[in-house]
């Protein structure tokens, strides 16, 4: 439970988060069976909507194919992790594969890092350039401690100052910044960017979480000071504010590459790039290029995806967060949480982003950006 070193959460408000996760959990398990014939025909009949499932299965074609090891690719790592690769940099997001069992949740175990997992499937990140961290619940930042040993000592970690607090004993060699203060809105007037490279940079936005069951956000708080060691149960591991990023890839043989990545869905108009940065691409008559989204309980935020694939006008969506982050990270096994409502979030996809391919992707799945994919954005700066 809460401990001396997280200021934000009384013991009453613990039992309240305590019960919260239990309906959370449990209430979505009674109601799988109502749902479940309409998941599993997205995943595997031929009826669904047409989806290019599943790419590419294990990271062992990444090491095999010389040709995707080399070109730019997208890989997505579970629940709200990802990597992107492209002109040979890097950004991981949110990596995430020890998935503790419900039951070590329910019991308030202290969570640790499953380190064989985590060595199996953590691709190479010689190139990374930077560790995106969108907020601090367990299932987006657990795994830091022990993947940070493995990082370049250049990466850059962003995050929020929750997140920077909760981690900071195990990336103080690092560059990590606090986002806070420069989390951009839809209405915000001056754009702040956080340069991870010479041809790669970042702008952090303000972003949302979707509510965990009766309007509670399960260990929904904020991490005020620098704690002297990890968070260690589910509920010690504090939200603080959620963060989306808008990234951006700049190259003398291509055009601007753009992608949006939330690991959280968002109400209106959170989660939603600036408007002056959109009408600037309206001009250019460019668009996003890859929007990556979650679809961890969606339908509780106000218009989404709907309003950010307006917005954004994007070629590729890729959804996150739709499978089952409670049971063990093995590639081929996945199951969707029934209550994402896939199928949903796919019909609202089709409806507003005609344009876009749409994916839903296996753990590990790879992605290739192709260059004529990355053609089409026409906009540069
Ligand atoms: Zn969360």
């Amino acid at each position: 439970m809460c401990r001396s070193s997280c200021n934000t959460i009384t013991s009453v408000q613990a039992v309240w988060f305590f019960i919260a996760l239990l309906g959370f959990i449990l209430i979505p398990m009674s109601l799988a069976k109502a749902n479940d014939d309409k998941a599993s025909a997205v995943l595997s009949t031929s009826e669904a909507p047409v989806l290019p499932w599943p790419w590419l299965d294990t990271r062992s074609k990444l090491v095999e194919e010389k040709q995707v090891k080399e070109d730019d690719f997208f890989q997505y790592l579970g629940t709200g992790g990802i990597l992107i690769s492209m002109n040979g940099e890097a950004v991981l997001a949110d990596p995430f594969f020890s998935n503790p069992s419900i039951a070590d949740l329910l019991l308030l175990k202290d969570l640790a890092p499953k380190t064989e997992i985590i060595d199996e499937y953590l691709p190479p990140l010689d190139n990374l350039k930077g560790l995106l961290l969108g907020h601090g619940h367990y299932d987006h930042i657990m795994d830091v401690p022990y993947i940070a040993k493995t990082l370049p000592k250049d990466t850059k970690v962003l995050g929020s100052q929750t997140v920077v607090n909760q981690l900071i004993s195990s990336i103080k060699t690092f560059d990590s910044i606090n986002v806070n203060p420069i989390l951009a809105d839809y209405d915000t007037k001056l754009l702040t960017w956080v340069y991870l490279s010479e041809q790669l940079r970042v702008m952090p936005l303000m972003a949302d979480h979707a509510p965990h069951f009766a309007g509670i956000l399960v260990a929904g708080g904020q991490v005020l000071s620098p704690l002297s060691s990890m968070p260690r149960d589910v509920l010690d591991w504090q939200c603080g504010i959620p963060v989306g990023y808008l990234l951006e890839w700049t190259s003398k043989r291509a055009d601007t590459y753009r992608v949006l990545y939330l690991s959280s869905s968002a109400a209106w108009p959170k989660g939603v790039p600036p408007k002056i940065y959109l009408e600037e691409l309206r001009k250019k008559n460019a668009g996003f290029d890859l929007v990556l989204l979650s679809a961890a309980n969606f339908v509780k935020s106000a218009n989404y995806p709907r309003k950010i694939l307006q917005a954004t006008r994007p070629q590729q969506v890729v959804m996150l967060h739709w499978e089952k982050f409670w049971q063990p990270f093995k590639p081929g096994s996945e199951e969707a949480v029934r209550t994402n409502e896939v199928s949903e979030f796919i019909r609202i996809v089709e409806e507003t982003a005609p344009q876009a391919t749409l994916y839903l992707p296996r753990r590990m799945a790879l992605l290739p950006l192709s260059p004529s994919i990355k053609s089409k954005s026409q906009g540069s700066y």
